[in-house]
């Protein structure tokens, strides 16, 4: 209708959209807004359509409402539970996590290289064994220069058996060498500088900047705060990778909570929501998810929740047993309603 709009009419809905502002303030022309008794009587035959600008962004979409940050609607409820559930401080990463794997005695820089040595151990291990590759590895000396001083097959046998353990002898390496020259021995204060270690990625860094800097750069998301955070209904989209994770939580996670939010959800991953056969039942989340999450009735998560119960009070064998059986029956599930698709 706007377009249809005369000189000297005015839109009856009133509408404070852009289309009409940019028509009724004459702002592209110079014409001010005219009282409406001042508007001049035209005839018809004077009358002409007048040209509205109308303005898009830039890059040609229309303009968008202004709306209200976005943030999962019970998520204050989830991480008081969750800090509930969490109350124990009992997870291996309580006592076996990276900001514990140091010598609280060493000097400050070398203190700094631990937590950085112990967070490129840790990726892919559990923290179990990279406490005990710290141990081994501080008797040993962990320190730049001992690092540079020790043969790949003495920092292998060390090590050992942490995940990628191989890869990880070729990057402590590569990662003392690059501090000697460029840090004087010390580890980068900034994730720009550590991220440009070997071996090193944004949640290393992220971690590294909170436990050997005290400052907080972004959230550490590992997979368990990547698969918790989906399962809970905290990202506005479902994301495939911990680095989109991280993204989308820090939309919207109040910064005060972002140091807090890894060693919470980690220790809840270890405890309670595993990768596998999550303990629902014990759960103080369950039934609070979102209706994008995987743990609602009619996804394969929820019906693996139901059967949580039953499953806990079997032994590993007759657990395995009843896990294949239902994913059998899930399988089978899925290709019916396949087939009802199709036909
Ligand atoms: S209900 Fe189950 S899947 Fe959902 S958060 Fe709790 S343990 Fe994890």
């Amino acid at each position: 209708d706007l377009l249809s709009l005369e000189e000297g009419t005015f839109c009856l809905a009133n509408l404070h959209c852009k289309h009409v502002l940019c028509f009724a303030s004459g702002a592209d022309s110079g014409n001010a807004l005219k009282p409406e008794t001042d508007a001049p009587t035209l005839s018809s035959h004077s009358r002409r359509r007048r040209q509205l600008k109308v303005e898009y962004d830039k890059d040609g979409s229309m303009p968008q409402l202004k709306t209200e940050p976005w943030e999962p609607p019970r998520w204050k409820t989830q991480l008081e539970n969750i800090r509930a559930m969490r109350s124990g401080r009992d997870a291996p990463v309580d006592n076996m996590g990276a900001d514990k794997c140091h010598d609280a005695d060493a000097p400050a820089h070398v203190k700094r290289f631990q937590v950085l040595v112990s967070l490129m151990l840790s990726s892919q291990t559990k923290d179990q064994v990279t406490s005990a590759a710290m141990q081994k590895l501080r008797a040993h000396g962990c320190t730049v220069e001992n690092i540079l001083a020790t043969n790949d097959e003495t920092l292998g046998q060390l090590i050992y058996p942490v995940g990628f353990w191989r890869n990880k002898v070729k990057y402590l390496k590569l990662t003392s060498a690059m501090l000697q020259k460029e840090f004087g021995g010390d580890i980068p204060d900034s994730v720009e500088g550590l991220v440009r270690l070997p071996g090193v990625g944004p949640k290393m860094a992220h971690l590294a900047m909170d436990i050997a800097w005290d400052q907080v750069s972004g959230i550490g998301v590992d997979t368990h705060v990547h698969r918790i955070s989906n399962r809970l209904g905290w990202l506005k989209k479902p994301t495939k990778t911990p680095e989109e994770t991280r993204k989308s939580l820090e939309e919207w996670l109040p910064r005060e909570l972002w140091s807090e939010i890894n060693w919470l959800l980690v220790g809840f991953g270890q405890q309670v929501c595993l990768p596998v056969s999550p303990l629902c039942s014990v759960c103080l989340n369950h039934g609070l998810e979102t209706p994008d999450n995987l743990c609602l009735p009619g996804s394969n998560q929820h019906d693996l929740c139901l059967s949580v119960p039953r499953l806990i009070t079997l032994d590993s064998r007759e657990k395995a047993g009843e896990v294949c059986f239902f994913l059998f029956q899930k399988f089978l599930t899925q290709i019916s309603k396949t087939t009802v698709k199709i036909t």
